[in-house]
C-alpha cells in the first residue's frame, strides 16, 4: 500500500505547530510515511549556530516556537529542492508574500502527482486582479491545492488546547479527507467544506479586519466599539468574497475559518497587537518599526493585505462598497489618522 510522504515548506511559528500535528498523526496512521521533513528558511542564531541543525539536535524550532518539542520524526532541511523532491504531500505555511519566490524555485523540482494544502493567509495581486496563494500554487506548479484555515493562534495550539479549522477543496473529496486525517488531533478538531475560495478568502481578509480591531485597542475604545468594527469587517468580508467567486458560500462563514478566526484574531492575534501599539504612538511609529521591534522575525500579513486589498478596490472602483478596508488601508500608510477607523462614513476614501 502506498505510503505518503509529506514535506512542510515553512517553519515559522505556525509552520512548527503544523509540523507537530502531523509528526503526531505520520506516527499512529499507516497511511503516512513516519518521518515529516520540514523546509527551513536558514538563518544563523546569536550563538553562531545554524537554526537548522538546533531544530535537528532540539527537537525545538527555537526561534518561532521556543519550548514546544516537535517530535523526533520531524527532520529540518535548509534546502528547498532537497527537501521536496520524494513528497506526496505539500503543506505550504510561509508568509504570503514569500510564496512567488518560493513557486518559481520549485517549478519542475516535485513529483507530478503530488497533492498540496496551503496554510497561508494573502494574496497576491497582479495586472488582471487578485490571486489567491492556493491558485498561485496550483497555477504555477500544475497541481491541485486545498486550504487550511481556522481560528487558530499557534502558542494556543502549540500548548494543545482544543481548537477547530476547515479544509477548503475544489472537488475531490477524498483527497480532502486524507487532508483532515492528516491534521486531525483529540484537541484540533478539522472538518472539510467544498469552497477553497471562500475560506482562503475568509482567512486572509479577516487580517485586515483585526488590524481595525488593533486601533480601536489602541485608542481604548472599549468593547462595544471593537464589536462594532468586527461586525462591519465580517459584512465586508462576506461582500468582497461573493464579489469575487460568486460560489462562495455563505455558510462557509459560520465555519471555523469564518467567523470564530475573526473573532480570535481580533482578541489574540499579532495583527492586532501590532495595531494596537501603533495607535498608541498615535501612528508616528511604521507598521516595519514596530514589527520588528515586537515579533522578532515572525511577520505580520494584515497590513500587506490591506494595500493589496486596496490595489483591487482600485483596480475595481470598489472603494465605496468597502469603506473599512478602505479605511485600514489609508492609516497604515499615514493618511489618515488612526481615530479615523470610525469616522470612515463622513471621510469618504480619497481618490487615487
Ligand atoms: P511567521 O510569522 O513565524 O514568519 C516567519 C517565518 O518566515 C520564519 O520561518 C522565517 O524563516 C521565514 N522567512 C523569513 N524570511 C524569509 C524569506 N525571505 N523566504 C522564506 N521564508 C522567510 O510564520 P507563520 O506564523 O508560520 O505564518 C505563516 C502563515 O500562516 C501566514 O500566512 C500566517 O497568516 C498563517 N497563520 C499563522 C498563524 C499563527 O498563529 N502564527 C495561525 C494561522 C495561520
Ligand atoms: P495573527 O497573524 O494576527 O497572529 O493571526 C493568527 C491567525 O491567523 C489565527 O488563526
Amino acid at each position: 500500500a502506498t505510503k505518503y510522504k509529506v514535506t512542510i515548506v515553512g517553519s515559522g511559528n505556525w509552520g512548527s505547530v503544523a509540523s507537530k500535528l502531523i509528526a503526531s498523526n505520520t506516527l499512529k496512521l499507516n497511511s503516512f510515511h513516519d518521518e515529516v521533513k520540514m523546509w527551513v528558511f536558514e538563518e544563523t542564531l546569536p550563538t553562531g549556530e545554524k537554526l537548522t541543525e538546533v531544530i535537528n539536535n532540539t527537537n525545538e524550532n527555537v526561534k518561532y516556537l521556543p519550548g514546544i518539542k516537535l517530535g523526533k520524526n520531524v527532520v529540518a532541511d535548509p534546502d528547498l529542492e532537497h527537501a521536496v523532491k520524494d513528497a506526496d504531500m505539500l503543506v505550504f505555511v510561509t508568509p504570503h508574500q514569500f510564496m512567488e519566490g518560493i513557486c518559481k524555485r520549485l517549478v519542475g523540482k516535485i513529483k507530478g502527482d503530488v497533492q498540496a494544502i496551503s496554510l497561508i493567509k494573502g494574496m497576491e495581486v497582479k495586472a488582471e486582479g487578485p490571486c489567491m496563494i492556493s491558485t498561485l500554487i496550483s497555477e504555477q506548479l500544475g497541481i491541485n491545492c486545498c486550504v487550511l484555515m481556522g481560528a487558530n493562534i499557534a502558542n494556543e495550539i502549540a500548548v494543545e488546547k482544543f481548537s477547530e479549522a476547515t479544509v477548503g477543496y475544489r472537488e475531490d473529496k477524498d483527497v480532502a479527507q486524507r487532508w483532515v486525517q492528516l491534521f486531525n488531533t483529540s484537541y484540533f478538531q478539522v472538518s472539510a467544506v467544498q469552497d477553497v475560495e471562500g475560506v482562503e478568502l475568509c482567512g486572509t481578509l479577516k487580517n485586515v479586519v483585526a488590524i481595525a480591531a488593533g486601533f480601536v485597542d489602541g485608542m481604548d475604545m472599549g468593547n462595544n466599539t471593537k464589536a462594532a468594527i468586527m461586525r462591519i469587517g465580517l459584512v465586508e468580508m462576506k461582500a468582497f468574497s461573493k464579489l469575487m467567486y460568486s460560489s462562495v458560500k455563505d455558510t462557509t462563514f459560520f465555519e471555523s475559518c469564518g467567523v470564530a478566526d475573526l473573532i480570535t484574531t481580533c482578541l489574540g492575534g499579532r495583527n492586532r497587537k501590532v495595531a494596537e501599539a501603533f495607535a498608541r504612538n498615535g501612528g508616528k511609529r511604521s507598521f516595519d518599526e514596530l514589527e520588528a521591534e515586537m515579533l522578532q522575525g515572525q511577520k505580520l500579513q494584515g497590513v500587506s493585505t490591506a494595500n493589496e486589498l486596496y490595489e483591487v478596490l482600485n483596480q475595481r472602483g470598489w472603494h465605496e462598497l468597502f469603506p473599512l478596508f478602505t479605511t485600514v488601508h489609508e492609516i497604515c500608510i499615514g493618511r489618515l489618522p488612526p481615530s479615523a477607523i470610525v469616522e470612515y462614513s463622513e471621510h469618504p476614501p480619497t481618490p487615487v
